[in-house]
């Protein structure tokens, strides 16, 4: 039997009635944006993030370039990023109008380095954009000092990582701001593209509200030039109906994720490492080996779902070619290692051990 990389209706379908429900409750209310569901979606997400504020926007890459604009993070300041990520990250920095500045990940986590974020600080730096990669927390601690000494804002990219924890506490909490995405793949999906904004900051919170909506609150008064990026009231009343099975969904996932690592033993394949006091979400089950085409080869005539996350890295990207970047040898080597192998909340050990047969006689 096929096992599909992620089966999204597979996903959804354990929340059927709730979503269904959620989905009647708008088409009946007669208001569509801004209203009941987005705000009731802010405090619950906000609460479950363990930060003050929540402010609903149209997506993840959105979610993270209004936090740049609103700290005024803009044309001639840099903000640091990792070199091994998915471009939204880099492309949030570009939009506010900002030079990212890649740092070469941590090779066993894959997560940006902070023993390598001094080296790559400028005067011009503003913000350090760390992602908990895969669903794995960045390690924070290191991280935060350094950005403590040079006066750095962080701003977590928690778009794999909703409900991940690091020491005790959420992604979304663990820095000066975090922007998530919901689009509908992500371990919290919506039905369509949806983001958010979490804050411990008031005032931070107060502006990105004006931000997301052309500048107002009051409807036709506009104090900023603002942008139009709302959560819309469908997709907060569908992750209104799936919030309260995340933590449930996440704790399925970590025992698929236990189970491949038991069955993926000593193979010449590098495993997933967990940083002390991280505990990862698995968004994402990334390998890494030198010999990916004859595995993916081999899944792919088993039937067996795989991508690779990612398979350019963003410094080597058209969109960003005429740019001058240093030499990034870890995220260049990476892209031709990594294999995402399938993970969801509904895998069974039997489809572990079934995909990690395919790679154990693909290796042998
Ligand atoms: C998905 C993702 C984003 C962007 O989210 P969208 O909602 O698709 O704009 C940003 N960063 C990372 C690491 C992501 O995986």
């Amino acid at each position: 039997m096929a096992i599909p990389f992620l089966d999204l209706k597979r996903v959804n379908a354990a929340h059927d009635e709730a979503i269904r429900a959620g989905i009647a409750r708008v088409i009946d209310s007669g208001w569509y944006v801004l209203g009941e569901e987005v705000a009731a979606f802010e405090r619950e997400f906000a609460a479950y993030c363990e930060a003050r504020h929540c402010i609903g926007v149209a997506d993840g890459l959105d979610a993270l370039a209004l936090i740049l604009k609103a700290y005024g993070i803009t044309s001639g300041d840099e903000v640091l990023v990792p070199s091994n990520t998915f471009i939204a990250t880099w492309l949030a920095v570009s939009q506010a109008g900002a030079t990212p500045v890649p740092v070469e990940p941590d090779p066993r986590t894959h997560n940006i380095d902070p023993a390598r974020l001094e080296a790559a600080i400028t005067p011009r730096t503003r913000a350090i954009m760390p992602v908990h990669l895969y669903g794995q927390p960045a390690d924070m601690a290191p991280l935060l000092e350094v950005a403590r000494r040079h006066g750095l804002k962080v701003i977590e990219d928690a778009a794999q990582a909703h409900g991940a924890r690091y020491r005790g506490r959420r992604a979304g909490s663990l820095g000066d701001a975090a922007g998530f995405s919901f689009y509908p793949g992500k371990n919290l999906g919506a039905l369509g593209d949806g983001g958010a904004i979490t804050t411990n900051d008031d005032a931070l919170a107060a502006k990105l509200r004006l931000l997301r909506n052309y500048g107002s609150t009051v409807k036709y008064r506009h104090e900023l030039a603002g942008v139009n990026s709302r959560l819309d009231e469908m997709q907060a009343a569908v992750l209104r109906a799936k919030l309260p099975a995340l933590d449930a969904e996440n704790e399925a996932r970590r025992r698929v994720a236990a189970a491949y690592l038991e069955a993926l033993q000593g193979l010449p394949l590098r495993l997933p490492e967990v940083v002390e006091g991280a505990e990862p979400v698995w968004h994402l089950m990334v390998v890494a080996t030198d010999r990916r085409a004859a595995v993916q080869a081999a899944l792919t005539e088993a039937g067996i779902g795989h991508l690779v996350h990612y398979p350019i890295a963003c410094h080597q990207q058209q969109a960003y070619a005429g740019h001058s970047w240093p030499p990034l040898p870890i995220a260049e080597a990476l892209q031709h290692q990594v294999l995402s192998l399938p993970i969801a909340p509904y895998m069974t050990g039997e489809d572990v051990r079934r995909v990690a047969g395919v790679i154990r006689k693909a290796l042998a």
